[in-house]
């Protein structure tokens, strides 16, 4: 698989840069930070040298007959089988397939699957930061300025968890609903009420996520035991 030079970003429409890793094509965007990771069909590596190889009808190691075998080609770039049986009596003389650069090629498969599992953290982040970014600047916008004061009016301008401060902040008690709030999921607060209630919440948090994992640690031992 050959990288295509002139691929844009899907996302920013930018020029992407391309490194060739060995099974894929990783592509990536200097503007954007959008990655991917293109991958060969065949599952054989981007620089495949095939040659016919011996290989045993049965890979159950106790019992190998050195008769029983089939002819596939072995790629001598990545250790692969590659695609159908060839006509045996056409390969009589093919020496047998490399077990080495079988588990070479393993090895560095893995290797790319891992690269593939840190593209998806780093894409799970940008769109993060793309949220918190475009909240931001929602919280800049008209529409939200008057909903506060839609809610600070309802709430008569007072805290509605203390009941005693002028309320200065409007709080999400739902966070899911950003950019689309229902109204009863807002709420006046004064500043000290608010520092409070988002510390609450992010120990609350905190805590569920203890939780589940003290769950995966128990099941875990489970199948340890
Ligand atoms: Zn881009
Ligand atoms: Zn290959
Ligand atoms: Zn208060």
């Amino acid at each position: 698989m050959l990288p295509e030079k002139n691929k844009k970003c899907p996302e920013c429409n930018d020029h992407l840069n391309y490194k060739d890793e060995k099974f894929c094509i990783h592509y990536s965007c200097d503007n954007c930070g959008f990655e991917t990771l293109e991958w060969n069909q065949e599952g054989c590596c981007n620089d495949p040298i095939l040659k016919p190889r011996k290989f045993y009808a049965s890979d159950e190691g106790y019992f190998i007959d050195k008769n029983n075998y089939r002819i596939f080609n072995q790629c001598q770039n990545c250790g692969k089988k590659v695609g159908t049986a060839l006509k045996r009596t056409d390969y009589q003389d093919a020496p047998f397939f490399d077990q080495k650069l079988e588990g070479k090629g393993l090895s560095e498969r893995i290797n790319v699957k891992n690269l593939a599992n840190e593209i998806e953290a780093r894409r799970k982040n940008r769109s993060r930061n793309n949220f918190e970014q475009d909240y931001q600047e929602y919280l800049k916008s008209d529409r939200w300025k008057k909903i506060r004061e839609i809610v600070f009016e309802r709430d008569h301008y007072m805290c509605q968890s203390c009941l005693s401060e002028k309320a200065t902040e409007v709080h999400h008690t739902q966070g899911h609903f950003r950019f689309n709030e229902p109204l009863f999921s807002l709420v006046s607060v004064c500043s000290d009420c608010h520092r409070k209630i988002t510390e609450m919440e992010q120990s609350v948090k905190r805590r569920e996520m203890d939780l589940i994992k003290y769950k995966f640690d128990k099941e875990q031992n489970k199948h340890l035991s």
